[in-house]
C-alpha cells in the first residue's frame, strides 16, 4: 500500500456535497481507504478571479493502485459529478489532483507528481499540512513552503 495526497476543489453548485460525494467515491474504490480529510476551507479564486469562491480540502489516501491508475481514478470521478472542462482555472465542480505520492516523481503533461503548482497555492497547502506536518515536497519541509506563501484568502469553515 502506498500513502498519496490528494487536493479537492470545487465552485460549482452544492460545494460541500461535491467534495463529500468524492471522499466518498474514492472510499468506494476497493484499493483505496481514505484515512485522513482535513477541515473544508472557503477559498479566493486564483488565476481567473470572475467566478465564485471555491472550497478545498486535502485528503490522505491509503492505496495499492499506481500513480497513473490513481489518476485515472481521479478524472473518472470528476467526470462522475459532471465536470465538463471549459476554461483553464476556469469553475468546476470538482477538481481532484494528486499532489504527492509517496517519494514518486513524474514529470509529464499527464502527471507530474509532486503536483507542480501546489507549492505557490494556499488553498493546497493549508489544507495539507492539517493533515500532515513531516511532508518533504521536492526535499523541502512542507511548513518552509507554508510560511513562503501570503496573498490569497482562506477561511475554515465550521462543518
Ligand atoms: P488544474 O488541476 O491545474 O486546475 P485540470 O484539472 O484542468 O487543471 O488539469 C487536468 C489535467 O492535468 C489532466 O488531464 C491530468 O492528466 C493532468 N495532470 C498532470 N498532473 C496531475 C496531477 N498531479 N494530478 C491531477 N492531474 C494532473
Ligand atoms: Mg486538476
Amino acid at each position: 500500500m502506498s500513502k498519496a495526497y490528494l487536493g479537492i476543489g470545487t465552485n460549482i453548485g452544492d460545494k460541500k456535497a461535491n467534495i463529500d460525494k468524492t471522499i466518498d467515491l474514492l472510499d468506494n474504490h476497493p484499493q483505496v481507504k481514505v484515512t485522513k480529510v482535513s477541515s473544508y476551507y472557503e477559498t479566493e479564486p486564483v488565476g481567473f478571479t470572475e467566478q465564485d469562491w471555491f472550497q478545498n480540502i486535502a485528503v490522505e489516501v491509503e492505496t495499492g493502485l499506481e500513480p497513473l491508475d490513481l489518476l485515472t481514478l481521479c478524472n473518472q470521478i470528476e467526470k462522475d459529478l459532471g465536470r465538463k472542462r471549459i476554461i483553464r482555472w476556469g469553475p468546476r465542480i470538482i477538481d481532484v489532483d494528486i499532489l504527492t505520492y509517496e517519494n514518486f516523481t513524474s514529470g509529464t503533461e499527464k502527471l507530474t507528481v509532486p503536483h507542480p503548482r501546489m507549492h505557490e497555492r494556499a488553498f493546497v497547502m493549508v489544507p495539507l499540512y492539517e493533515i500532515i506536518q513531516d511532508l518533504e515536497i521536492h526535499g523541502r519541509p512542507i511548513k518552509e513552503i507554508l510560511d513562503t506563501l501570503e496573498g490569497e484568502e482562506i477561511r475554515k469553515l465550521d462543518n
